[in-house]
């Protein structure tokens, strides 16, 4: 029976294992990126109004006012700009379009997390180690360089 716990006894081996399961998830999680829909920053919050007329039924104390104002606000060059919406449809679109900002936010935070995981793992040089042939003569010929100064 094939077991593969058994068969990676040696901590490289477990490392390694670690590694393509680090590389599979991050493949699944790039793949993910490509599901993303419309997407923009900004919080959008909700503003009671209050019209301001002494008479209006807004004015009474425990009144809960008109219908909210919703507005999207972000932050372009240090400045706040807002948006308000002019209907139901337009902020509900907006909303999604904020949440999917959100989604790609925490979709982009595991794979920096993800990634740091993998360098880490990754070994130095998995290929081979020292020069090659190529880069010895080229720092050779750099030194003679040096020296013929
Ligand atoms: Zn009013």
């Amino acid at each position: 029976m094939y077991t593969y716990r058994e068969d990676a006894v040696q901590k490289g081996d477990l490392m390694l294992d670690d590694l393509n399961s680090l590389e599979m998830r991050r493949s699944m999680l790039l793949g993910e990126f490509l599901g993303l829909g419309d997407l923009r920053p900004g919080s959008i919050t909700a503003v009671s109004r209050r019209c301001g007329k002494p008479s209006c039924h807004c004015a009474k104390h425990n009144d809960p006012g008109h219908d909210p104002q919703f507005r999207l606000t972000r932050r372009v060059a240090g400045k706040t700009v807002t948006e308000t919406f002019p209907n139901p449809t337009a902020l509900r679109k907006a909303q999604q379009e904020v949440a999917e900002f959100h989604r790609f936010q925490k979709l982009s935070q595991d794979l920096v997390t993800l990634n740091e995981k993998i360098c880490q793992l990754r070994p130095v040089a998995q290929e081979r180690g020292g020069w090659t042939e190529q880069e010895k003569k080229r720092l050779l010929r750099s030194m003679k360089r040096w020296r013929g100064k």
